[in-house]
């Protein structure tokens, strides 16, 4: 699958503009990847769709070749239909979790991973069983429950009701002095009127703020169904899918979310305790293309946008041009691009700078200075004698002492513009670094 997207990708690399041919091409291709992973046909001709127009009308950035540009596009619209953020477990009032699926999907081992995870944030959980449906299914939580150190409510083996176990289980928290109840309940092999009924029933009497559904990532489009089944008569809260630690992608995912119109929370890696993990978009995302690369080769794309400005400074530096307005810009770009540590390690010359501790005050203060400065100043920095500093100091509110250490080092830098070392130093401090 890796294989056949980086295949499309390459095909698109080396032509200039995204037209409709070779994108129509590449995006069969990727169509064909995704329904490898499981995402609904109708769900996927959508995205390319989608991507396809987004593409065609976009302008393609310089440096950044078509594929690059389509992987950025094509993983951001797949985080934005997976729901862009993670989304927190609601643990208000009153406090219970109910917790819903089929047969193996691994409702249980969720139920008291949740259970570990609220224990680990310091919270209370309990566990109910109220699969009173199979004989060893009480007995399982009890088991984990134990493991994990947190107390389980177990009905008698002679109750056969689960409605009225759910109820003795609300009993028994409250004897415990509450806490967040978590409800393991009975599936089925499939999705039948009894099951259902069985959990509206159980529903109306817990009233949970929370009703998560459990999948199995190996069960595919069934999932989808299942959950549009499911949220139908008990109205889901919040997705979990589990088994993500097997071969499928998850690409049911997107369908279940559009379904149910509800997040996902989190998903299970593993049969341990600890392996449940909260959900997030851009890691499904990178996992329904199916190639770990993809958001390295994102990142990479904007590396590009931002190395041609950085070529571009070179070049100014390289023949001395380098001025006040390529400073002001630059500090505009690594504002614009955030972290300014691993930014600035991208300037030319400048090498990695994890070192350099960057003071954003200070960087506020140099760039109200050379605002306060006249355009021709800015250009032409030699001529800005004693009264423009006294004048530019006024402007921006700072004292006169640090416009004349600002010039001082800038006047330096220009000197040593191609000695590596000593530019590094100076650029760390009119940052404010070390
Ligand atoms: P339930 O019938 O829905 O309650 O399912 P269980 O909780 O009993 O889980 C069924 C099986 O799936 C058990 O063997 C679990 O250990 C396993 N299981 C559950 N979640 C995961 C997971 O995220 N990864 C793996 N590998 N196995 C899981
Ligand atoms: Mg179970």
């Amino acid at each position: 699958l890796q294989e056949k997207l980086e295949g499309a990708f390459k095909k698109l690399r080396g032509h200039a503009k995204i037209s409709e041919s070779n994108i129509s091409e590449s995006m069969r291709e990727i169509r064909m990847a995704l329904l490898e992973a499981d995402v609904d046909f109708k769900v996927a001709k959508d995205l390319i769709e989608n991507i396809k127009t987004k593409a065609l009308g976009e302008e393609v950035l310089r440096t950044v070749s078509p594929s690059q540009q389509i992987v950025k596009i094509f993983h951001d619209e797949m985080v934005e239909l997976l729901g862009r953020e993670t989304a927190p477990l609601d643990l208000g009032q009153p406090q219970r979790i109910l917790v819903a699926g089929l047969n193996g999907a691994g409702k249980t081992t969720t139920s008291a991973k949740l259970a570990l995870l609220l224990k680990k944030q310091g919270k209370r959980p309990l566990l109910v069983a109220c699969d009173v449906f199979r004989p060893a299914a009480v007995k399982q939580l009890a088991v984990l429950g134990e493991s994990i150190g947190v107390p389980v409510f177990q009905p008698s083996p002679d109750e056969k009701d689960a409605v009225r176990a759910a109820q003795q289980g609300m009993e028994w928290v409250k004897q415990q002095g509450g806490g967040i109840a978590i409800y393991d309940t009975a599936g089925r092999q499939e999705v039948d009127d009894e099951l259902l009924a069985e959990l509206v029933k159980i529903r109306e009497s817990l009233q949970p703020q929370e009703v998560l559904l459990v999948a199995d990532a190996a069960t595919g489009q069934q999932a989808v169904s299942v959950a549009k089944t499911f949220n139908d008569s008990i109205k889901v809260t919040g997705l979990i899918l589990t088994k993500l630690d097997g071969d499928a992608r998850g690409g049911a995912l997107l369908s279940m979310k559009q379904v149910t119109g509800c997040p996902v929370k989190f998903v299970g890696v593993g049969e341990k305790m600890e392996q449940l993990e909260v959900f997030h978009p851009d890691r499904m995302a990178q996992r329904i293309l199916g190639m770990g690369d993809v958001v390295s080769l994102v990142e990479k794309a904007a590396e590009a946008i931002e190395m041609e400005d950085a070529e571009r400074l070179a070049k100014r530096v390289q023949q001395a041009k380098f001025d006040f307005n390529d400073f002001l810009g630059q500090m505009k770009f690594m504002k614009r691009l955030g972290p300014l540590e691993s930014i600035l390690g991208m300037l030319p010359g400048m090498g990695k700078l994890k070192d350099l501790n960057v003071d954003e005050n200070r960087m506020k203060h140099t760039e109200a200075i050379i605002l306060s400065m006249t355009p021709k100043e800015r250009s032409h920095p030699e001529i800005i004698n004693g009264s423009r500093r006294k004048r530019i100091a006024g402007g921006c509110g700072r004292p006169v002492v640090e416009v004349n250490q600002l010039i001082k080092q800038f006047e330096m830098m220009r000197k040593v513009m191609g000695n590596k070392g000593m530019m590094k130093g100076l650029m760390g401090s009119m940052m404010g670094g070390a």
